[in-house]
């Protein structure tokens, strides 16, 4: 209560008259609170961020940056909240104690487990604390599901990071990045045990998870299982991810669950265009593109078409709408503006450095570029990508590698790794 009324004067003192509304007081609000009141933003892509920001590097793509840049990670939490989130999720993607030591990583043995995802904790804490959000505490897939392990030690290493997130007062949990429908069910199940809301997230598209269970199916399952909230992140672009959310509604329609007011559809896309991944054989998502990891530039989404996507998942229904791989804080800004009426006008400070649909422009010196301040320009433009050569879309991959195969297996050493990738590069080119 002190540290609530402390903020509130905070607040006051701090933001002029036109700011009331603005998040930033701590609030108690829960996650299923809030939710009932309307739509919720999720933060945007912690990983591939803090790589472009130096803190994480790619290939393992472990958040030991909580106990190695700690000023780093409160940052980025502090930047999305500046663009208006609600939600806070605790750096903690793939950081699971067999993932911190999968393939010569050795941020297990440097920091290990419990540090890693508890100084995860205590960074979104603050930030939740002092601009009025919750923290999420996330759960991932693992190398040990791929490696063909038991389920009790596939649930094992979700405990570790639970235990974390309970102590580091976590308000709820997020099982998300899931292929197999079987390895989500084991995380909700283990997720459930510290009584808080679960919401789970699989990165599927419309043609279903890996071992091709349905769309469907997977949403009825995670339901069945005990999700407050169901949906899918990453993988996909926006438009891709709502044609999945579409068959998974359908579902779960049928099945009944959405007719409970406290269950509730969730998505938190990529910001990066994948129509070539909305395949059957695209299903691998992005990380099946040739572009993938360090040229998807050329495919990152604009802030308008941020907005489109933030109103179709709305008027389907969705109410926890946030981003995955490739959204950036004005990402974020972009769908907290797009929804700022369903929201009861919140939205983040930095909006006070964006007048809508590009408003501003208004004061420029140059009188044609004063004429594109209009939401006509902007909700119309189709934007050039200024590559001579590029192409719109790519060859996916398609390996067709999944779990139980040899080459997914969980392994100390990281050098065998390298050869056993070169030889099958060879092998495809013959
Ligand atoms: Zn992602």
């Amino acid at each position: 209560m002190i540290r609530t009324a402390i903020s509130k004067v905070r607040t006051a003192t701090k933001l002029a008259p036109e700011c009331r509304g603005f998040a930033s007081a701590a609030s108690s609000k829960g996650l299923l609170e809030r939710l009932r009141e309307g739509p919720v933003i999720g933060d945007g892509g912690q990983v591939f961020l803090m790589e472009k920001r130096g803190y994480l590097r790619a290939g393992p793509w472990t958040p030991e940056a909580t106990c190695e840049f700690p000023e780093g990670v409160y940052n980025m939490h502090r930047e999305f909240a500046h663009a208006g989130c609600d939600v806070h999720q605790v750096f903690s993607f793939y950081a699971s104690e067999d993932k911190l030591k999968n393939r010569g990583n050795e941020a297990a043995a440097k920091h290990g487990v419990t540090k890693i995802n508890e100084e995860g904790c205590r960074l979104a804490r603050k930030a939740a604390d002092e601009h009025g959000g919750i923290v999420a505490g996330g759960i991932c897939q693992t190398p040990s599901y791929l490696s063909g392990a038991s389920k009790e030690a596939v649930q094992e290493e979700f405990h570790k990071q639970c235990r974390a997130f309970k102590t580091g007062g976590a308000d709820f949990l997020i099982a998300e990045y899931y292929e197999h429908i079987t390895e989500m069910e084991w995380a909700i199940e283990a997720a459930k045990q510290y009584d808080m809301p679960v919401a789970a997230f699989m990165c599927i598209n419309k043609h279903g998870d890996l071992h091709n269970t349905s769309a469907g199916e997977c949403a009825k399952r995670m339901a069945g299982a005990g999700a407050d909230l169901v949906g899918i992140n990453c993988h996909f672009d926006p438009f891709v991810s709502l044609e999945c959310m579409e068959e998974m509604k359908t579902a779960l329609e049928g099945s009944g669950h959405m007719s409970n007011p406290d269950f509730h559809l969730a998505v938190q896309p990529l910001a990066y265009w994948t129509p070539e991944c909305g395949t059957a054989e695209g299903k691998q998502g992005f990380i099946d593109l040739p572009e993938f990891p360090f040229a998807l530039e050329p495919r990152v989404l604009t802030r308008w078409e941020i907005q489109r996507y933030a109103r179709m998942a709305y008027d389907m229904g969705i109410r926890f709408i946030g981003g995955c791989c490739g959204f950036e804080p004005y990402h974020v800004r972009a769908m907290v503006e797009e929804l700022e009426q369903e929201r009861n006008g919140k939205v983040g400070a930095s909006s006070l450095k964006h007048e809508r649909w590009g408003g501003g422009l208004g004061m420029h010196t140059k009188p044609w570029v004063r004429a594109r301040a209009s939401k006509e320009y902007w909700s119309t433009i189709n934007p050039a990508s200024g590559r001579i050569l590029s192409a719109p879309t790519s060859q996916v991959d398609a390996w067709g590698v999944t779990q139980g195969n040899e080459e997914l297996k969980q392994q100390e050493v990281r050098k065998e790794n390298v050869g056993r990738t070169a030889e099958t590069l060879q092998h495809r080119a013959a």
